[in-house]
C-alpha cells in the first residue's frame, strides 16, 4: 500500500509511519498546512514527496489510502476530499467536531466504496483483547460496573492546542473520553444510554477542559465511571470490570505501547491473566488492510468513530449544562 499523510503530525511520526512500514506499506507523501513544516517533517521521515497541496496527492494514483492526523476541525474537510477521489481512509479521534459531520464523513465512504477506519488504538491491544475474552467467556459473570482511570499527564511537546485552543477540538472530552468511549463500548458490547458529568480545568486548561468525571448508564443496567484528566502525574491508568462471580483489575493498560498488568480474582483466588505483546497501531493497520483487501472490518469502522464521538460529546454537554445527558446516537 501507498499511504499519503494528511497532517505532518507528532502521532504519524511517533507510531504510524513505523506501522505503515511494518505492514510493508510505503509512506509516498506528506501534505501539512505549512510548507516549511512539510518539507522538514518529509526529511525526517523519508518521505519522498512533500507540500500544501491536498487536491495535488489525491490526484496521485499510486497512492491508495490516506491518514488524517491533523488537528480534529480540519477531519471532515480532508476526509470528504479524500474519499472523493476514492482513497481508503484511516481518520484520527475524534472524528470531527460534530456528531453529523462525523456521520456525513462515513456514509461519504459507504457510498463511495472506500475503507474508513478510525485510529480508536486501545481496542487493538492484546491487554484489551484479554479483557474482554473474559467478559464475553463469562469469566466475571453478569457485569455490574466498570471503572476507567484514564487521568494522565500531558507531555509537553503534546500540549499546545489539545489545552488552548477550542476551535482546534482542544479539550480531554475530544482527546481522552473519546477513546474510554470506545474502550468500554469494546468490553461490554454496549453503547451508553445517559451521562451525568462534571468537567474541570486543574492547572494546564486554558479554555478548554483538561479534567472531567463522568458516570454512563448502560443499556443492561451496568453502571461505567469515567475519569480523564491532563494534570495527573503519578495516577496510573487503568480499567477494572466488576461482576457477579468475579472482578478483572487491569493496571496501565490505557496507554500507547502494549504494557499493564491484569488480574483476574474470583471465588478461586486472585489470577494473572497472560496477553499478546504485539504492537497496537501496527494491529490497527493490518486490519485496515485486510478490510481493503475484502476480508473483514477495520478494528474500529467508521461508526465505532461516529459513537464514541456521540459518548464524548454527551459528556461534554452533560458537563457545560450540569444536566443528565441521553446520548443521541441519531438511529
Ligand atoms: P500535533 O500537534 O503533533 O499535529 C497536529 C497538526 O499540527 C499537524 O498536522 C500540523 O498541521 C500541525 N503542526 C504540528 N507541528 C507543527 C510545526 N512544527 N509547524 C507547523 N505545524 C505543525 O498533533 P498530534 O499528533 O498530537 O494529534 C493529531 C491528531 O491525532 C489529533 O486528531 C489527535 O486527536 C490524534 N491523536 C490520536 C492518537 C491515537 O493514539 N489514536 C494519539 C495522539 C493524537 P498540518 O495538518 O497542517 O500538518
Amino acid at each position: 500500500m501507498n499511504w499519503g499523510l494528511i497532517g505532518a503530525s507528532t502521532i504519524a511520526a511517533e507510531h504510524m509511519i513505523g506501522a505503515f512500514r511494518a505492514t510493508g506499506g510505503v509512506v509516498t507523501h506528506v501534505v501539512s498546512g505549512n510548507a516549511a513544516h512539510a518539507a522538514a517533517y518529509a526529511a525526517a521521515h523519508g518521505i519522498a514527496a512533500h507540500g500544501t497541496d491536498l487536491a495535488a496527492m489525491l490526484a496521485d494514483p499510486s497512492i491508495g489510502a490516506v491518514y488524517i492526523s491533523s488537528t480534529n476541525e480540519k477531519h471532515r474537510a480532508q476526509a470528504l476530499a479524500a474519499i472523493a477521489a476514492g482513497k481508503h481512509v484511516i481518520c484520527e479521534k475524534p472524528l470531527a467536531m460534530s456528531v453529523p459531520d462525523a456521520v456525513a464523513m462515513v456514509k461519504a465512504a459507504e457510498a463511495a466504496g472506500v475503507v474508513f477506519a478510525t485510529n480508536h488504538h486501545l481496542r487493538n491491544a492484546g491487554s484489551h483483547q484479554a479483557i474482554r475474552a473474559l467478559v464475553a467467556g463469562g469469566r466475571i459473570g453478569r457485569v455490574l460496573s466498570m471503572r476507567v482511570f484514564h487521568a494522565v499527564h500531558l507531555p509537553p511537546h503534546l500540549q499546545g492546542w489539545r489545552i488552548s485552543d477550542p476551535t482546534a477540538g482542544g479539550g480531554v472530552i475530544p482527546d481522552i473520553t473519546v477513546h474510554d468511549a470506545d474502550t468500554v463500548r469494546f468490553h461490554l458490547g454496549e453503547d451508553p444510554v445517559e451521562v451525568v458529568a462534571m468537567a474541570a480545568a486543574s492547572g494546564m486548561g486554558d479554555g478548554v477542559e483538561d479534567s472531567v468525571m463522568s458516570v454512563w448508564a448502560m443499556p443492561s443496567g451496568v453502571q461505567v465511571f469515567a475519569h480523564e484528566s491532563f494534570t495527573h502525574a503519578f495516577a496510573g491508568s487503568g480499567i477494572e470490570l466488576h461482576g457477579t462471580e468475579g472482578s478483572i483489575f487491569a493496571r496501565g493498560v490505557m496507554t500507547q505501547r502494549p504494557l499493564g498488568e491484569i488480574t483476574l480474582v474470583t471465588a478461586e483466588g486472585a489470577e494473572p491473566v497472560p496477553f499478546d505483546t504485539h504492537n497496537l497501531y501496527v494491529h490497527g493497520v493490518q486490519r485496515f488492510l485486510e478490510a481493503v483487501a475484502g476480508k473483514g472490518r477495520p478494528a474500529a469502522d467508521g461508526w465505532d468513530g461516529v459513537r464514541s464521538l456521540t459518548v464524548a460529546l454527551a459528556v461534554r454537554e452533560a458537563a457545560e449544562t450540569g444536566t443528565r445527558q441521553r446520548v443521541a446516537y441519531g438511529d
